[in-house]
């Protein structure tokens, strides 16, 4: 299967083969000629599939056939969850349009609004927004979507996940009837399946990874160890195997600070990137990671959501997520694109039970690997929750669970104490 034969125009293949694609990935092969066509799409799909192409290509080529907006107002509406998810499919928008006039832009919040009025004065055909700061220009006047004959959902998940169903819900009254709708969601909920019911007309139902599936080439490893000894670990992985890149998960955002501070006094390079940081820093220290001027960026769910980082071979679960859904979404900023991956879990005793419902989703169990020196009873000795926890006669303490083929170690040198982590 080539691109050719999807059917797209010459100036958008030489765009694609630009960016060295040569094979439409599954979604991009399903999709494109559906949209081509016409037709309402439900994707499923998560973010390293090649989604943005999906529906990108498709878009362009009907906008572009239809010829520039003469009214000045968006044709075609993406609508984002986070600022980095935008800012990365206007890019991709951007370049694979590079060979056509049609003109493209992106508003989010935490930035000024004044550059962006300006560009949507200038003209858009496709716009790609938050629906917060869409709804804020829509308030001021600088945008009318009566225009729109394409409306496209870009991880409806996460959005409905982050409280965005009424913000969705005031765009779409402002939209006309007649139109295209694109939604695309790396899970099914029933909210999102109410929603889709809602939107889509028909819809071509397209998915390419097994629902809630994480991607296959990632290998998953759980390393336990004390809550203490996380930072310490964590910085003896990355100098001991020379990583020269890593997306680190916190569950907070005071966590992502400091963890980055330990690191970057350890020396090694770290950012850390949050709802609390502005968005020029938060920009800056994805431009700096992607740069490879800091190694390791330290981020929480929402700050990282989306992000597409070139080669990231590890993903570390610094504390795991609490809702099992993250942690696909997580992992799955590794392994991308073909390239294999590696995620790593950092778990303390009190995160055991946050692990079944991980396990549970993902349909297997994922090995533990106890590094020397790090084995957890040893680590939780001096730690409050498991004082608590004996002092409550609850069975706690180190990982309990017994599993096939046990629990694998490292084999520099033979450790006896691992031996009663596992009983
Ligand atoms: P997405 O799922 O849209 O976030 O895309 C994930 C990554 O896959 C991006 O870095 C794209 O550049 C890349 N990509 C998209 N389509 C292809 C393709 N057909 N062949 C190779 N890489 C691709």
């Amino acid at each position: 299967m080539s691109f050719e034969a999807l059917g797209l125009m010459p100036r958008l293949l030489q765009a694609v083969a630009e960016q060295g694609y040569s094979t439409p990935t599954p979604i991009q092969a399903q999709a494109i000629p559906a949209i081509l066509d016409g037709r309402d799409v439900m994707g499923g799909a998560q973010t390293g599939t090649g989604k943005t192409a999906a529906f990108a290509l498709p878009v362009l080529q009907i906008l572009n056939q239809k010829g520039r907006s003469k009214s000045r107002c968006p044709r075609c509406l993406v609508l984002a969850p986070t600022r980095e998810l935008a800012a990365q499919v206007g890019e991709f928008t951007a370049t694979y349009g590079k060979n056509l006039t049609l003109r493209s832009t992106v508003v989010f919040g935490g930035v000024g609004i004044n550059p962006q009025i300006d560009k949507l004065k200038r003209g858009v055909d496709i716009l790609v927004a938050t629906p917060g700061r869409l709804l804020d220009h829509v308030g001021q006047g600088t945008v009318s979507l009566s225009d729109v004959e394409i409306l496209i959902l870009d991880e409806a998940d996460r959005m409905l996940d982050m409280g965005f169903i009424h913000d969705i819900k005031r765009v779409l009254k402002l939209l006309p009837n007649q139109r295209q709708n694109l939604l695309f969601s790396a899970t099914y909920s029933d909210e999102i399946k109410r929603l889709a019911d809602k939107l889509l007309d028909n819809p071509a139902m397209i998915e390419v990874a097994r629902r809630n599936t994480a991607a296959e080439k990632v290998s998953q490893v759980v390393h336990p160890v004390g809550l203490k000894a996380k930072r310490v670990l964590l910085a003896q992985l990355i100098k001991d195997g020379n990583w020269e890149r890593a997306l680190v998960f916190t569950r907070t955002k005071h966590g992502a600070n400091r963890l980055a501070t330990y690191l970057e006094k350890n020396g090694i390079g770290a950012a850390a990137i949050h709802g609390n940081k502005s968005q020029t820093a938060r920009t800056r220290a994805l431009a700096e990671f992607k740069a490879g001027k800091v190694k390791i960026l330290v981020a929480t769910d929402i700050a990282a959501r989306g992000l597409d980082i070139d080669k990231l071979p590890y993903v570390v679960n610094f504390d795991l997520p609490n809702v099992a859904e993250d942690y696909i979404h997580r992992i799955g900023r590794t392994g991308r694109a073909g390239c294999s991956g590696n995620a790593i879990s950092l778990v303390s005793a009190d995160e055991q039970k946050l692990l079944r419902p991980i396990e549970r989703l993902l349909g297997k169990q994922i090995p533990i690997e106890i590094i020397d020196g790090f084995e957890q009873n040893q680590a939780d000795k001096d730690e409050e929750t498991f004082v608590d926890f004996r002092r409550s006669g609850k069975k706690s303490g180190g990982f309990s669970r017994s599993r096939s083929g046990g629990a694998s170690r490292r084999s520099n040198g033979p450790s006896n104490r691992t031996a009663h982590a596992h009983r």
